[in-house]
């Protein structure tokens, strides 16, 4: 959702992502939360290039925090907007998984109020949470893979809890429909008319809802990319490419695995072609896309794929 993103990874989800945060969002579609150690040992989460703390680089260790954690700040929101991630009162929390030494924001879900309502006795500061993840087939790699944080299960609250039914957003429902018919579906914002894909039903720009769906090419330039150096079973062979995506047609980059060439073949501006798994292989995941690789087209100048970095 845009909220978090703005909040999370200063210019948006367009950020160029580097190995790092990479590693991040690929961990996250994974359902596991991982830090990067500083050298001072501290273990900063969400991980980043630098320590908060000093500007120093990090160390090239990544560990796996939470997926419990802690509440040390929150701000409740008792009227949410149309542009924040749930349509019910919830609150906008800082929490510190457990083995991390720095916070994230996010949302925490503390169950179902009326508009308005008044903040829960139970919110408070040093509540036990943990991370609610999208189905994993609907895990495509952002910040959102956590639809929320909810608190920790306890006796009285556990009946109503596992009743609890998950379901994705509407627009991403229907991307996943579209992708499972061999199709790559997005949206088009009505005030900047950009091609937002996979949609998320808002333009994460102008925080507005979107619903004019186009379809877009299945090929598109790499705008910035990762080589990654630990095994995935997605990716067929090691290193490996995770790479931001511009579908043509489209004007925000996905990430995705680019194969099909060596590792350090790959460059800014390369174009590619999604690869799809046989058709009697495809169910309603974005894995029906088994990944990107490279086609015999002139790569593009930088200048002209520079603004969605
Ligand atoms: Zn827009």
């Amino acid at each position: 959702m845009p909220t978090n993103h703005a909040l999370e990874f200063p210019g948006g989800y367009t950020r160029s992502v580097g190995p790092v945060i990479g590693r991040f969002l690929s961990e996250l579609r994974d359902g596991r939360l991982v830090g990067v150690r500083a050298a001072s040992g501290r273990v900063v989460f969400p991980p980043l290039e630098y320590d908060p703390a000093n500007g120093h680089a990090v160390t090239d260790e990544f560990v796996e925090v939470g997926p419990g954690g802690v509440v040390e700040s929150f701000a409740w929101v008792g009227e949410p907007l149309a542009s924040h991630p749930l349509d019910r009162p919830f609150a906008w929390a800082l929490i510190r998984p457990d083995g991390a030494d720095t916070a994230i924001l996010h949302a925490l879900d503390v169950g179902e109020f009326e508009r308005g309502a008044e903040p829960p006795k139970r919110l408070k500061v040093g509540m036990r949470v943990r991370p609610d993840y999208l189905p994993a087939a609907e895990r495509v790699g952002d910040i959102s893979d956590i639809r929320a944080f909810r608190p920790d299960v306890t006796m009285i609250t556990a009946p109503s809890r596992l009743e609890y039914d998950i379901k994705p957003g509407r627009a991403l429902g229907r991307f996943l429909e579209g992708i499972s018919e061999g199709r790559i579906l997005g949206h088009r914002c009505p005030v900047c008319a950009k091609v937002i894909v996979p949609m998320k039903g808002l333009c994460p720009k102008d925080g507005v809802p979107t619903t004019e769906e186009v379809e877009v090419a299945d090929t598109g330039t790499v705008t910035t990319f990762a080589v990654n150096n630990l095994p995935d079973p997605r990716a067929p062979q090691v290193p490996f490419v995770s790479a931001y995506v511009l579908l043509d047609g489209s004007d925000i980059a996905m990430v995705a695995l680019v194969a099909g060439m060596p590792a350090e073949e790959a460059r800014m501006g390369m174009r590619v072609r999604a690869v799809w798994k046989p058709r009697e292989e495809w169910g309603r995941t974005i894995s029906n896309i088994r990944w990107f690789e490279p086609i015999d087209e002139p790569d593009v100048p930088f200048d002209t794929i520079a603004e969605y970095m």
